[in-house]
């Protein structure tokens, strides 16, 4: 059986290795198929295929989307994208572009908190100028000793509720599902497990979702425990989905699972890939 992973960052997001070496680490891990998706950028996509060819392995050129649904955010997972589609192009930027803003205001909060450089230390450590995630502010509080690890980051500092969390207005559903689309590609619902929403608004995500064109979920993913692996394949038969894989890979040793890491897919399961291999 392949091993197929299709969600994970390099540093064109929030991922600590270029795309080429994103690539080289999922051949070493054993993966086959690899889409790499970094939040809201398509810009590493050219590299990793070029890294992907050498090593006779299959690239999937992906994206994961920020959304606002419902007040929350929620990503949305686009495989087989167009990179050179204008209309996605056009779209990424315009959700991109909130970033930079959003994280001045967090390091003014963190400042306000006694954390003094969080701006200009998580730009540093930022790959692209223009994707600012709270990941690489919780880098840089691990790495000034004001937290332990970065889920304590999140508890304490960045996660919804907190001091320094900042909301945003991302991109709306419709036009997510539109970008990809557009683009001939696949929309995926990541990760739903680590939405905080209740069973009625999930219902409403999924048939909403389903309704716009979105055709898949990720059911094994780094952010699932194994018991959701079974809840969220219950969702996918149920709603009629097809079921992802994806370790959400960011950086070696962060994170609960490395490349291609994960167990397989649940049976009885349609695989978004099944009509691509
Ligand atoms: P942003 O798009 O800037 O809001 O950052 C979102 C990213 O932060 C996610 O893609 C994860 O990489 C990371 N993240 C969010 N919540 C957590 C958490 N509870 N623990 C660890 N990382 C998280
Ligand atoms: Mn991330
Ligand atoms: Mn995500
Ligand atoms: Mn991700």
């Amino acid at each position: 059986m392949k091993n197929i992973d299709l969600h994970c960052h390099s540093t064109v997001s929030d991922g600590e290795l270029a795309p080429a070496d994103v690539v080289a680490r999922a051949h070493a891990q054993g993966v086959d198929v690899l889409a790499l998706t970094d939040h809201d950028e398509v810009g590493g996509v050219a590299e990793a295929t070029r890294a992907a060819q050498g090593l006779g392995m299959t690239l999937v050129p992906g994206v994961e989307v920020s959304v606002t649904w419902a007040n929350k955010t929620v990503h949305i997972v686009g495989l087989q994208v167009d990179i050179d589609h204008p209309g996605l192009l056009a779209g990424l930027a315009q959700t991109r572009s909130g970033r930079l803003g959003r994280a001045a205001e967090m390091g003014r909060r963190l400042a306000g908190q006694g954390i003094d450089g969080a701006y200009e230390g998580a730009l540093a450590l930022a790959g692209n100028r223009n994707l600012v995630s709270r990941t690489h502010f919780a880098r840089f509080l691990v790495d000034g000793g004001y937290c332990a690890n970065i889920q304590e980051v999140f508890e304490r500092f960045l996660g919804p509720g907190q001091p320094a969390f900042v909301p945003m207005q991302w991109s709306n559903l419709e036009d997510a599902v539109g970008w990809i689309r557009a683009a001939g590609g696949q929309a995926v619902i990541a990760h739903p497990g680590r939405y905080d929403y209740t069973p009625n608004a999930f219902h409403a995500l999924y048939e909403t979702f389903r309704d716009l064109g979105g055709e898949g979920i990720e059911v094994v993913t780094g952010s699932h425990s194994p018991d959701q692996y079974a809840e969220y394949a219950q969702v996918a038969r149920q709603y009629g989905f097809l079921a992802s894989r994806g370790s959400d890979f960011h950086a070696p040793g962060e994170g609960r699972v490395d490349l291609g890491g994960l167990p397989p897919l649940p049976a009885g399961l349609t695989p978004v890939w099944e009509r691509w291999l």
